[in-house]
């Protein structure tokens, strides 16, 4: 087969433009890519199969080019097939002399499936893009959610520690109720039995408060109950615990006091109570003192007290008496 017959048949388009543009020759691939018979397309201008935007790439870029550099390489542009559809190509061109007559040389190639690979990435991207954003608009979410999640976690632990506050709480003179005593009672025996760290109770009795409701009223009686909360509240150390027992009965627990500090602290609430001004009341308080000793239960402390104030209030009462009986 001669060399021209290959061209014509080449596995691309060629065409041959004069130096004004008219397309010299075109070779049998490209004018079945355009839908051209024949001779149709010899002699037309090459703007014949260019779409309108392109006409002006080619007079803008590629016609300077190639007078500039005598060649283009890699140029992507649409050509137009007779029946008006856009055709994709890459195109290389190249200007050549032959017989003193300047021709510019082209080979097109159909990118249409390059197109549509470089349309599938783009989508591709686009989609990706989008699940970044939604990935990233979750997360914040996430973040907010989680943020919540420990906001409402602390309000809980808030809310727990204000309930057990109250639950360990006595509402009308705002110490401890005998719950918490119990439990606290307990927990200094179990300790005594590991270290031998002596701790004291005191139990506390109002002489007379019968007498006080009676000639004054429930609501006195109140306010006195309050006031001694008071006094035993300010005048405990920071270890002391400090409780309603029931009624006009109040206990302490004095950790680490021994007999000795024992006695000496609940004589200094007895006399503080005696020495506190009342509102023209007279105020006075019976004690009993236990302190701890080896074998002692605290049930059993509770109940050695408790002697020592009876003690206490037979023997006159605004008195003060340990448990063992000095
Ligand atoms: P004693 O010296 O023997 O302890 O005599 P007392 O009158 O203090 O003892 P008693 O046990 O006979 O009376 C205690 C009184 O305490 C009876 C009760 O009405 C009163 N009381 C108990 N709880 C409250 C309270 O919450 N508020 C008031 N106002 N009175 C209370
Ligand atoms: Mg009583
Ligand atoms: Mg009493």
């Amino acid at each position: 087969m001669h060399l021209d017959e290959q061209l014509n048949h080449a596995p691309c388009g060629y065409f041959s433009l004069s130096g004004e543009g008219h397309l010299h020759s075109v070779n049998l691939t490209l004018l079945d890519m355009l839908g051209y018979g024949g001779s149709e397309l010899t002699d037309r201008h090459i703007e014949a199969i260019l779409s309108v935007t392109n006409k002006l790439f080619f007079h803008t870029y590629f016609y300077p080019y190639i007078r500039l550099y005598g060649h283009v390489k890699e140029m992507y542009l649409s050509l137009r097939t007779k029946d008006g559809r856009e055709l994709p190509v890459l195109m290389n061109g190249v200007r050549q002399e032959r017989g003193g007559e300047v021709f510019i040389d082209c080979v097109v190639l159909e990118m249409n499936k390059r197109i549509e690979h470089e349309k599938d990435i783009l989508r591709t991207k686009t989609q990706l893009e989008a699940l970044y954003q939604a990935t990233h608009e979750a997360n914040l979410r996430l973040e907010q959610l989680h943020a919540e999640y420990e906001e409402k976690q602390q309000e809980l632990l808030r809310l727990n520690e204000r309930l057990e506050t109250l639950a360990s709480t006595d509402p009308l003179t705002g110490l401890r109720n005998r719950r918490f005593f119990q439990e606290r009672l307990l927990f200094e025996t179990e300790q005594y039995g590991r270290t031998q760290r002596p701790f004291s109770l005191l139990i506390l009795d109002i002489d007379h408060f019968k007498s006080i409701n009676d000639t004054y009223g429930h609501p006195v009686g109140d306010l006195v109950l309050a006031s001694l909360a008071d006094l035993l509240r300010s005048n405990s150390g920071p270890d002391d615990v400090a409780a309603r027992y029931g009624g006009e009965e109040f206990v302490l627990i004095l950790p680490g006091a021994g007999r000795d500090d024992a006695m000496c602290a609940a004589e200094r609430y007895r006399s503080g109570v005696e020495a506190a001004a009342w509102e023209g009341l007279r105020i006075t308080i019976s004690i009993g003192v236990s302190t701890i000793s080896p074998g002692d239960t605290d049930a059993a402390l509770v109940n050695k007290a408790d002697h020592a104030l009876y003690a206490s209030k037979s023997g006159g009462r605004n008195r003060v008496t340990h448990a063992d009986g000095t």
